[in-house]
């Protein structure tokens, strides 16, 4: 079953790819995929997540473009963010007869997976173009309110988060007039906070400042940027509220533990 859910990850992440892709250059989805110097449609056997990659060493078949790294990355961070949430959520795996648990954890296997894809997205396209569109976090503040609510979880947590989370990027908005952070980090926060709930999006923010401060440090100590230079923060923002999705209660834990 765990592969099955690595394969499903795997074609997921290679969608995903080609949404950044789309929304990035302004595309509507549908239509074959091609490439994107030649133009020469990318047939089935070319388009095999990470296995065609490594065959055709990174290049187009026809004109021999190299392909972006961000594809099989993508692809793999997808099956394996998909598989460590599938053992979460179901503690440690079904048995593919198991038919009454499928039906019992469905809706949260399904729920978590398109949260991860909706953040992978935010990611990538921050991390690539230092930018969080509305049209990838609207959707996805709607999605994470219905399906939290569907899961149990109590509305006013879940609307008390999203004004936390949305609140503290407000607050830094207000008070740089705009120089600290964007619009989409406001969003992507109020998106945190309607995926996680108000305890847990304080987690996440507290895990963004974390990482983000950490990998800055690291960064500009081995000189590949300079202080000032752009930071893409929906990226630490987006892989921080994965981290708490799936490990949010042992990270609480842990934390606590050493307070
Ligand atoms: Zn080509």
């Amino acid at each position: 079953m765990v592969i099955l859910i690595f394969i499903l990850g795997l074609i997921i992440g290679s969608f995903l790819n080609c949404l950044v892709w789309r929304l990035h250059v302004g595309k509507t989805l549908g239509g074959r995929s091609q490439c994107t110097r030649c133009h020469k449609k990318i047939f089935w056997y070319d388009n095999i997540p990470v296995i065609s990659f490594l065959v055709l060493k990174g290049r187009c078949r026809h004109c021999k473009k190299k392909i972006s790294w961000q594809y099989p990355l993508v692809e793999l961070a997808t099956a394996i963010l998909f598989t460590l949430a599938y053992l979460q959520i179901t503690n440690y795996g079904l048995r593919i007869t198991d038919y009454e648990n499928f039906t019992a954890y469905g809706l949260r296997l399904t729920a978590y997976f398109v949260f991860i894809s909706f953040l992978i997205i935010i990611f990538v396209f921050d991390f690539r173009y230092y930018y969080i569109l509305d049209v990838v976090t609207i959707p996805a503040a709607i999605f994470a309110f219905i399906a939290n609510i569907l899961l149990g979880m109590d509305w006013k947590s879940l609307i008390f988060g999203g004004i936390i989370g949305g609140g503290i990027f407000l607050a830094q908005f207000l008070l740089s007039r705009g120089k600290w952070i964007g619009g989409g980090d406001i969003r992507l926060g109020a998106v945190m906070g309607l995926m996680l709930g108000w305890q847990m999006v304080l987690l996440a923010l507290f895990l963004s400042y974390t990482i983000g401060a950490a990998i800055s440090i690291i960064l500009v100590a081995l000189k590949y940027k300079k202080f000032s230079s752009k930071v893409p923060f929906g990226a630490f923002l987006s892989s921080a509220t994965i981290l708490v999705l799936l490990y949010g209660d042992k990270l609480l834990g842990w934390y606590l533990r050493w307070l």
